[in-house]
C-alpha cells in the first residue's frame, strides 16, 4: 500500500544531542530557553550545596531536616521545568498531523546517567575535576529531559494511533543521510557534518535526525506492516487497559 517515498513523507526522525536536546528531521528543534537553562543549573548547584550541608550535620537532627527540605525544594523547581519542556516538546512532535511514524534512537538512558566513578588519588584524596563536573551537570539535566520526553512521546503517540520506531543508535551521527556512507571523518565538528564520499554538508544534528528517519522507514518497510493495520492493532491492544483504569 505504501511505497518507501510515501513512508518517508509521513515520517519524522528525532535526534537527541547535548547542544540541541531535540532536533527533528523536518528542521524543527526544541530547546530550553536561556532563562530555564540558567535556573536549572542554579537550582542544581543549590541542591548540591544543601546536600553537602546535610552530610556535615547529624542525620535525623532538626538542622539536618531543614537542609533536606531546602534540597528538596531545589529539585522540585528543576523537575517542574523539565516536565513542562517534555510536555511541550512531545505535544509538538506527536501533534504534527502529517506525521504517522516517529523514529527515535534506542538509547539506554538509565545506564548513561549512572554516576561516573570519582577519580581517586592514592585511595584517599579526590582529584579536582571541576570542568568534568560542570559538563556532567549539563548532560545530566538534558538526559533527564530526553528520557521524560521519550516517555511522553510514547503515550501521546499511542493515544493518537501513531507509530514509534526505535532504531539502533550506533553510527547515526557518522552516516550520510544522502548517500548512506558511514565514516568517522564525516563528522567534522560538534555542529558540522560533511560527507567524505559525496560532499553532502549539513548541520550534524539535522543530518543525524534524517538518518534516524531513514532507518525507521527501513525497519518499518522490511517488517511489511501497513500504518493503518498497526493503528488498529495498537488501539485494540490498549483499549481494555484504558477502560479498566
Ligand atoms: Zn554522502
Amino acid at each position: 500500500q505504501y511505497g518507501k517515498d510515501e513512508l518517508l513523507n509521513i515520517s519524522v526522525g528525532i535526534d537527541r544531542g547535548v547542544v540541541t536536546p531535540f532536533q527533528l528531521s523536518d528542521g524543527r528543534r526544541f530547546d530550553y530557553s536561556q532563562t530555564q537553562k540558567d535556573r536549572l543549573k542554579a537550582s542544581e548547584r543549590r541542591k548540591k550545596h544543601y546536600q553537602r550541608m546535610m552530610a556535615r550535620r547529624i542525620k535525623g537532627s532538626s538542622n539536618w531536616k531543614k537542609a533536606k527540605e531546602k534540597a528538596r525544594r531545589c529539585s522540585r523547581y528543576a523537575a517542574y521545568v523539565r516536565r513542562d519542556f517534555a510536555h511541550k516538546t512531545s505535544h509538538a512532535i506527536v501533534g504534527n498531523e502529517s506525521v504517522e511514524i516517529i523514529g527515535i534512537e534506542d538509547l539506554k538512558i538509565k545506564s548513561m546517567t549512572a554516576r561516573p566513578e570519582p577519580k581517586k588519588f592514592e585511595d584517599e584524596e579526590f582529584l579536582p575535576n571541576g570542568a568534568n563536573a560542570k559538563a556532567g551537570l549539563n548532560k545530566a539535566i538534558l538526559e533527564k529531559a530526553w528520557g521524560l520526553t521519550e516517555r511522553f512521546i510514547e503515550y501521546k503517540a499511542q493515544r493518537a494511533g501513531k507509530l514509534i520506531i526505535k532504531v539502533p543508535a550506533p553510527y547515526t551521527s557518522q552516516t550520510c543521510s544522502r548517500c548512506g556512507c558511514q565514516a568517522k571523518t564525516n563528522r567534522k565538528s560538534q555542529a558540522l557534518f560533511r560527507c567524505t564520499h559525496c560532499g553532502f554538508t549539513q548541520n550534524a544534528d539535522r543530518n543525524a535526525a534524517e538518518v534516524i528517519k531513514a532507518k525507521a522507514v527501513e525497519l518499518f518497510h522490511s517488517e511489511g506492516i501497513k500504518p493503518k493495520e498497526v493503528r488498529r492493532t495498537m488501539r485494540l491492544r490498549h483499549k481494555p487497559a484504558c477502560a479498566s483504569a
